[in-house]
C-alpha cells in the first residue's frame, strides 16, 4: 500500500523526518509531497524545500518526493495513495486535522487519513518555531536535518537586509 504525506515542510524538521522514517516501515511506498501554496508566502522556495527533503530521505529507497497544487485527495489518487498521513503533536493539532480529514473523506471516500503520533522528543517542534530560533541566532541542529540547518544559517546569518 502507498501513502501520501503532504505538508508545507517550510522547512523540513526532525519531527517530519521521524514521521517519514516510521511510515516508510509501514507502507510499501511513501510520497512526501510539498504543497505549492503561494498564498502561504513560504520562507524557502519550493525547489529548495524539495531538495531539503530529498537530501534528508536519500537513505530511504521507498520514499519519493514531489510537489503538488490543488486538492490533496486528487494528488493522492494520481500517485496511487490509499492513505493520507498526518502527524499529531498535541491536542491543538487535532481540531484542524479532524476537519481536514472529514472534508477529504467526503471528497474521496476510498482514501483514509491516518494520524501518527509525533515522537515525544519532537512534539514541541514546528517549522515556525525552528525559524524563530534561527532568526535570533539560536542553535537548531537538534531540530532539523544538517542540510536544513545550513540553509537556515545562510538565510538568517547574513548582515544585509532582508535578513
Ligand atoms: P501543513 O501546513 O500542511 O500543516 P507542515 O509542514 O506544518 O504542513 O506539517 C506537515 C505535517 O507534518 C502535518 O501533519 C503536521 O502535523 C506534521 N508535523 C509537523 N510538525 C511535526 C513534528 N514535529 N513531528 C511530527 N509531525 C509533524
Amino acid at each position: 500500500m502507498h501513502a501520501l504525506y503532504p505538508g508545507s515542510f517550510d522547512p523540513l524538521t526532525l519531527g517530519h523526518l521521524d514521521l517519514i522514517e516510521r511510515s516508510s516501515r509501514l507502507f510499501a511506498g511513501v510520497t512526501v509531497a510539498v504543497l505549492q501554496n503561494p498564498s502561504k508566502n513560504p520562507t524557502f522556495p519550493l525547489e529548495q524545500r524539495l531538495g531539503q527533503i530529498r537530501a534528508a530521505t536519500s537513505h530511504l529507497p521507498t520514499v519519493q518526493v514531489a510537489s503538488f497544487d490543488g486538492l490533496t485527495v486528487d494528488f493522492a489518487r494520481s500517485c496511487g495513495a490509499a492513505v493520507i498521513l498526518r502527524g499529531l503533536r498535541a491536542l491543538s493539532d487535532f481540531e484542524f486535522e479532524l476537519q481536514i480529514a472529514h472534508t477529504n473523506k467526503t471528497l474521496a471516500p476510498a482514501i483514509e487519513t491516518l494520524f501518527l503520533a509525533t515522537a515525544v522528543q519532537h512534539s514541541f517542534l514546528s517549522s515556525s518555531v525552528v525559524k524563530e530560533v534561527a532568526r535570533f541566532g539560536g542553535a537548531v541542529e537538534h531540530m532539523v536535518p544538517r542540510g536544513v540547518a545550513g540553509d537556515l544559517a545562510r538565510l538568517f546569518n547574513c548582515s544585509t537586509p532582508p535578513c
